[in-house]
């Protein structure tokens, strides 16, 4: 990331966002404002606006961060995370590279068995 960037980011994004989007940091669970939203519309990447996540494969995982079955065909990205001694798949946004969230494979087995984890800070909500 080049400083132009890191400053631009700092100046559009509040301090959770820039710590969870820019140095894959994660909110506290339970604390994230998309919980428990069951309104119907899109949500978007907090920081450059992208199409992530539809509502419609939005589901309560009781994990305490919002959880998704599915992401918009190609807004993001999979990466190998090793960190914290586990071997996880991070989630990304296509367009910014800002850090979601991970996905794993514990998800509803009907909907193909994914579950995208993903921080509410990361995301921008536009009702329909
Ligand atoms: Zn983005």
């Amino acid at each position: 990331m080049s400083k132009k960037d890191d400053t631009h980011w700092k100046t559009k994004l509040n301090e959770e966002q820039y710590r969870v989007l820019r140095e894959k940091g994660t909110e506290a669970p339970f604390s994230g404002e998309f919980l428990d939203l069951k309104e119907d519309g899109m949500f978007h990447c907090a920081g450059c606006g992208a199409k992530l996540f539809d509502s419609e494969t939005k589901f309560d995982s009781g994990t305490g961060w919002p959880s998704f079955t599915d992401a918009i065909p190609g807004a993001v990205n999979f990466e190998e995370d090793r960190s914290h001694g586990m071997k996880r798949t991070e989630v990304t946004c296509a367009k910014c590279g800002g850090h979601l969230g991970h996905v794993f494979d514990d998800g509803p087995e009907d909907k193909g068995g994914k579950r995208y984890c993903i921080n509410s800070c990361a995301l921008d909500f536009k009702e329909k």
